[in-house]
């Protein structure tokens, strides 16, 4: 990934407060507090949710979604479960992984999850073409392709509709899901680790290299405390055992037992995020630093850049993209060099001034108007830049 040395920021985000993020292969979403949702990237097959299957460079509104809690992206498909539940599925159905009723047909909106109808869903994930859901009874479901295990229905047929997991011990509840491209797992309510699907890496950490059609515990001697999968590796934060690594662990060494991994030896991190082949580990206090490896955690990482004190609030990777959430803070006017509104360069003879509703720094001919931001504390008009001018009404 060439722009691994810093973040930049997602300018035409910034009015939003976002509260989550997912990414695809070459697609990503962001959902607001307010719960709608924004979509970028490659549109093939309409993973955005747009109505097309164009590409879209900018951040573009996904019409029909509201109140969105939680997101998640296969490599060309895209999930939403709405504050009531309600599960949304949008993009490639080639192996039926939205699994709405018109099989097969890629769905370029979104649209309702079929078999879920008296289900509170609360969590989602996807791979590369599976979806697994979670409802608020800790009932998993799973649907799309099958052929590698990722449904974990004890075959390889793939499930046009989500399906529940029964294999799963009745002793202790699912309570969070993860995902790899070909792979997943759950961690149940006594931190147990499950995973299931194509093992051929050593990516299930089950002491060999066999692809598993069933949920099968993973061996551990400590509680898991975060865990997420890539293409081929699984990373697993313990409780004890501090950040143990399975399957390509780097470019020749295939381990198919979670192992502590030299690079991650000594690092206090929090959790873990892969996608692609990459892997993200959050570490030091809050989980505010990123440690990014583009592959298996082997070698040198680089520390991904944002703003000083950033404050993470979330993180996704996709195939080889990341997106971070930081909360909202000032920017430092001596970092800008440019109008974050028009474009052109600040000269010397020009006040920078702050939009006081998205931060942008900006022309004073970028931010003729005044209006009042209740919500910021400000009852009297105050500056703001012409975009939120036009937004705001
Ligand atoms: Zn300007
Ligand atoms: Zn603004």
């Amino acid at each position: 990934m060439e722009a691994a040395e810093g973040l930049e920021l997602v300018e035409s985000l910034l009015r939003i407060h976002v509260r989550a993020v997912a990414c695809g292969a070459m697609h990503s979403l962001a959902c607001s507090s307010q719960g709608e949702v924004w979509a970028w990237g490659n549109g093939g097959s309409g993973r955005l949710g747009l109505g097309h299957t164009a590409h879209v460079v900018r951040p573009a509104k996904v019409p029909q979604l509201a109140s969105i809690r939680a997101l998640a992206c296969g490599d060309g498909h895209s999930l939403a479960v709405s504050a009531q539940g309600k599960l949304w599925a949008f993009g490639c159905n080639v192996r039926n992984q939205l699994g709405v009723e018109e099989a097969w047909q890629d769905r370029c909106l979104p649209t309702p999850v079929c078999n879920l109808e008296d289900r509170h869903v609360v969590a989602v994930v996807a791979g590369h073409a599976h979806s697994a859901c979670l409802d608020s009874t800790g009932a998993l479901f799973t649907w799309g392709a099958g052929d590698v295990g990722c449904l974990a229905h004890g075959g390889g047929e793939d499930h046009a509709a989500p399906a529940q997991v029964r294999q799963l011990p009745s002793s202790s509840r699912v309570t969070a899901l993860w995902s790899g491209s070909f792979h997943m797992g759950v961690v149940m309510g006594n931190r147990d680790l499950f995973a299931w699907g194509l093992g051929t890496s050593g990516q299930l950490g089950h002491g060999s290299f066999a692809t598993a059609f069933v949920p099968k515990r993973v061996d551990l001697t400590s509680a898991v405390v975060s865990v997420d999968g890539s293409v081929a590796h699984t990373l697993i934060v313990t409780e004890r055992s501090g950040v143990l690594a399975c399957g390509q662990v780097d470019a020749s060494h295939k381990v198919p037992v979670p192992t502590m991994l030299p690079a991650l030896r000594g690092l206090d991190v929090q959790s873990v995020v892969c996608g692609g082949f990459q892997s993200l580990a959050r570490t030091g206090p809050g989980g505010n630093s990123l440690l990014y490896w583009d592959g298996p955690p082997s070698g040198e990482h680089v520390e991904l850049a944002g703003p000083r004190r950033m404050q993470t609030l979330g993180v996704s990777c996709g195939g080889q993209h990341v997106l971070v959430v930081v909360a909202k803070q000032w920017l430092k006017q001596s970092e800008v060099s440019h109008c974050m509104e028009c474009r052109l360069e600040f000269g010397f003879t020009q006040f920078k001034h702050v939009c006081r509703s998205c931060r942008k720094i900006v022309h004073s001919s970028c931010s003729s108007h005044r209006k009042a931001l209740p919500e910021q504390g400000f009852q009297d008009p105050v500056r703001v830049c012409d975009s939120c001018a036009r937004a705001i009404i």
